[in-house]
């Protein structure tokens, strides 16, 4: 490899080509990052606190922030012990592009597409700025295996029925959609660009955030045998390898997608059908923006939430007196994880039981899940609250008793977590099931039929 040391002032250096990871932390198997080390200017890598996302979290207290920061402090080390520099900052990134476009010579900022829509406005502005500079602006499909439009319908559109979505995306994938990019390698044999005069890292007292780490498994494949286990233990949440764990790492990027999917397609075709819902979702959030704030059908816009704060509360705090339901929640708060089939039956729970706009259950799971993902969690809570442009009948309304029965028969997963369970210290439910049940189908066919449409 070869170490470029640039000669100060920054004014009469050689051009340099920024690549700014987000959504894909880690240098193996990255899109963007190979393609930004085949141009042939030096490199720097650089990461953006970003402020506007930062200082909008309610808690100075959060996992993920001290994950991301464990991750890119390890990012900044193989860069330094490779010999260039790895730039981060704490701030807005159209003020950190508009000063490191003033201070470096940029021929071109290269990153990887991400669909959510702030990001969608903040990059179309950092692309408008790069080119007032004279530097390019490029972004790389490197989260999803089908970008947002590539597996339309026949007339173009975007597919509002997974299973037609999936079957096309299966169709359509080949061996090429899944091989891994070539940019460690090519980071190894790169030059780097070593900046004298960079700016010293965020560090999260820095930042004003406090050190919290939580539980999350290695960033490497699950075993061979769990894989091959998942279509008989992913519903069976008191298991130990219930599941892959995985989810947290395909959100921040710390373990390549393609990957996952290589290993899915070979042993396990429920994990890959699995693994296509979040393509899926992640398209349509895409396509319909709308979705992160409002509720995609629009005669079920106007659905008479009861929104009964002491009964969310409740929720929340895993003292529903439904044991299925108190645990996961219970699980969240401590661990910042829940098994997807607990998901299903608390977010069942709060939108039908307890008429709750799903809004406030995504907003929590958002303040909660180390995996929370915009498209994924408005994708599953609009489904589960039946408004969705892929929804659950809105009129299904699950018993969590029976998903108890069905999930965890002999209550290994509830016991974890409500030890109190079978004493009076426990809750009695805190709203009938038959009671609740006939109250949402008729708020929601009543919201039905005054829409009108
Ligand atoms: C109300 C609700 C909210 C959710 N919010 C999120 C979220 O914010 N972030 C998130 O990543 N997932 C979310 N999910 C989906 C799912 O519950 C998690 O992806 C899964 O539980 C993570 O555990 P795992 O990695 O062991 O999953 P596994 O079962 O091992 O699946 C492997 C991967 O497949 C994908 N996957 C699995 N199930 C789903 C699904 N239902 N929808 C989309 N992708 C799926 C995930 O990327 C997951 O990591 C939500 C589900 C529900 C019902």
């Amino acid at each position: 490899m070869t170490v470029m040391l640039l000669p100060y002032p920054l004014s009469i250096m050689a051009k340099i080509t920024l690549f700014w990871h987000r959504r894909d932390l880690r240098q193996h198997d990255n899109a963007g990052l190979a393609a930004a080390l085949q141009l042939g200017h030096p490199i720097v890598p650089l990461f953006i606190y970003d402020r506007e996302i930062l200082d909008q979290l309610p808690s100075r207290r959060d996992a993920r922030v001290t994950f991301i920061y464990n991750e890119v402090e390890r990012l900044a080390r193989q860069t330094e012990q490779a010999g260039g520099t790895f730039l981060a900052y704490y701030g807005r990134p159209l003020e950190v592009f508009a000063e490191l476009l003033r201070t470096y010579k940029v021929a071109a900022v290269y990153t990887n597409e991400d669909y959510e829509p702030y990001a969608k406005v903040r990059d179309a502005a950092v692309a408008e700025l790069c080119q007032q500079h004279g530097a390019a602006f490029k972004a790389f499909k490197d989260q999803v295996i089908f970008a947002k439009d590539e597996i339309l319908t026949k007339s173009g559109t975007p597919s509002k029925n997974f299973s037609a979505y999936r079957d096309t995306w299966l169709a359509a994938l080949r061996d090429e959609h899944l091989q891994p990019y070539p940019s460690a390698d090519l980071f190894q044999k790169s030059n780097l660009a070593f900046l004298p005069d960079a700016p010293t890292r965020p560090t999260l007292e820095s930042m004003n955030f406090e050190h919290y780490e939580q539980f999350v498994p290695a960033a490497e494949l699950p075993t061979d045998d769990l894989v091959r286990n998942y279509h008989q233990t992913r519903d069976r949440p008191g298991l130990v390898n219930s599941s892959t764990r995985r989810s947290v790492h395909l959100r921040f990027g710390t373990l390549s997608v393609r990957q996952l999917m290589r290993q899915a397609k070979e042993l396990n075709p429920k994990l890959l059908a699995e693994l296509v819902w979040r393509d899926f979702f992640m398209m349509l959030l895409w396509h319909y923006p709308n979705t992160a704030t409002e509720s995609y059908n629009p005669r079920l816009r106007n659905v008479p939430y009861r929104n009964n704060e002491e009964e969310f509360q409740a929720w929340c705090d895993g003292r529903t007196g439904y044991p299925l339901v108190d645990a996961g929640m219970r699980e969240l708060n401590q661990t910042g994880y829940m098994p997807n089939r607990v998901r299903i039956a608390a977010a069942g729970f709060l939108v039908k039981h307890l008429l709750i706009d799903w809004r406030w259950g995504d907003r929590y799971f958002a303040d909660k899940l180390l995996d929370y993902d915009m498209s994924q969690n408005v994708g599953n809570w609009q489904w589960m609250a039946g408004t969705g442009v892929v929804a659950a009948p809105w009129f299904r309304v699950y018993s969590p008793q029976s998903q108890q029965e069905k999930f965890d028969a002999d209550l290994a997963y509830i016991k974890q977590w409500v030890p109190e369970l079978g004493t009076t210290a426990y809750p009695a439910p805190i709203v009938d099931h038959p009671f609740a049940r006939q109250r949402a189908v008729d708020a929601l066919r009543a919201a039905y039929q005054e829409a009108g449409m």
